[in-house]
């Protein structure tokens, strides 16, 4: 397999960004070599710059659930495009994402657009704040709310993989009111709720994504509901990843638990740029301009974006299309899993831990085989196989995983785990 062209632009762009990347995981510092450049993306394959095809497990970080460049989006796409970029004024497209997205949720009565599922959790905790009138938020030990400061008290997946759980120029004061406990540890919920009075919020993934695959253990977000109910605060489910992944209506149709308010990103955008927050209408009242509560934004609802979320979600919906992608999803995991490690799914999401049980928080999640999953993420690579390029990042199946392509990540498999053991 050449890799002459990918490390040619790896050069250039080492010398143009940090690290080379426009997002750190990217740069492959959780596992070592060299990123393969990407020039197109269609079903479930990528094609870098030379010539080298692999199947995507990536899929744009959990977007691209019908697989790359499905028809419909791209057509839908491309028609919207020839009726201008973006306007910046009221859309019918924004209109019917939101109305289908309101239909797929019961708890999103109301619900507001931004750009990123970073600008979605910090507008979401501002909101948390505001309606409360407290500052002291709860989160867990490698969940990631995206980079904004208040969130950086102990980030997940790109801060984990390289070892700086607080980032220099977060200010001590911003994260102050942060308070960070294990997931799936009722008991440290309760007693950070006892011992502090001003909690806003608890921020959770209900299904954590950013240090691997981690489940909910049972009871876990049934305990958060009532200790927020108890003590006055929000629920807010992280929703970014989980969102039209686990299930067509989240997490929280999955265990059926009814947040708050609610973090989108990621399948929402159908792979462009879209997040969005919502919930409670008597708290999304209270967003500018018909409250108090400051958010803005130039490219928010940007028609094109909208028009590839509604497209998606469209197709999603349609009946047995999510079940089709389920199974995709539990053939893959069946088919990887062995005495040495562990492999589930949980919708179409994916997880492999090179450990004898599947770990239950962050810590548990550290003491897995993690040099194995670098040498087994080399191997697959060069066996044509795009994994995330970090042991603590959840895989993503498609639509366009089917049976033929499932066939050639399991023989790669079957190569990578006699090669890296
Ligand atoms: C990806 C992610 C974010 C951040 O979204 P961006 O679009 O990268 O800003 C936030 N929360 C969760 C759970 C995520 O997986």
């Amino acid at each position: 397999m050449s890799s002459e062209r990918s490390r040619a632009y790896n050069r250039i762009t080492g010398e143009l960004f940090p690290g080379g990347v426009s997002s750190p995981v990217r740069a492959f510092a959780g596992v070592g070599g060299t990123p393969p450049v990407i020039r197109k993306a269609k079903g479930a394959l990528l094609y870098d710059v030379d010539g080298n095809d692999y199947v995507d497990l990536v899929g744009s970080w959990g977007p691209m659930i019908l697989g790359h460049a499905h028809p419909e989006v791209t057509r839908a796409v491309a028609a919207r495009v020839q009726r201008g970029l973006g306007t910046g004024t009221p859309s019918p497209d924004e209109a019917r994402l939101g109305r289908l997205v309101a239909t797929l949720l019961p708890s999103v009565e109301r619900l507001r657009f931004v750009v990123s599922g970073t600008e979605a959790c910090m507008a979401a905790l501002r909101l948390a704040r505001a309606a409360t009138g407290r500052d002291k938020v709860i989160k867990f030990e490698g969940c990631y709310h995206g980079h904004a400061d208040p969130f950086l008290a102990s980030a997940g997946s790109g801060a984990l993989t390289f070892g700086t759980p607080n980032s220099p120029g977060v200010p001590a004061d911003v994260v102050r009111d942060t308070i960070t406990a294990p997931y799936n540890d009722l008991g440290a919920v309760a007693q950070a709720l006892e011992e502090n009075e001003e909690i806003a919020a608890i921020f959770v993934e209900p299904v954590a994504g950013n240090m691997g695959l981690i489940p909910p253990v049972e009871g876990f977000l049934e305990g958060l509901r009532e200790l927020c109910t108890d003590y006055g605060a929000l629920l807010v489910f992280d929703e970014v990843m989980t969102g039209f992944r686990v299930h067509l209506g989240g997490a929280q149709a999955l265990y059926d638990v009814m947040p708050d308010l609610t973090c989108f990103g990621k399948v929402i955008g159908g792979g462009l740029p879209v997040g969005a927050y919502g919930g409670r209408a008597d708290l999304l009242a209270q967003v500018a301009p018909e409250g108090p509560v400051y958010q803005a934004g130039t490219l928010s609802g940007n028609p094109v974006a909208m028009t590839a979320g509604y497209r998606t979600l469209k197709a999603l919906s349609r009946p047995g299309v999510f079940d089709a992608i389920v199974a995709n999803a539990t053939r893959l995991a069946e088919g990887l899993g062995d005495d040495d490690r562990v492999a589930f799914n949980v919708g179409t999401m994916m997880g492999l831990w090179f450990a004898d049980s599947a770990p239950r928080n962050l810590e548990e999640a550290k003491t897995t085989d993690l040099e194995r999953f670098k040498r087994y993420h080399a191997a697959m690579l060069a066996h044509g196989v795009h994994l995330p390029p970090s042991p603590f990042e959840a895989w993503f199946v498609s639509l366009a995983h089917d049976d033929r392509i499932i066939e050639r990540v399991l023989e790669a498999h079957e190569a990578s785990i006699t090669a890296s053991a």
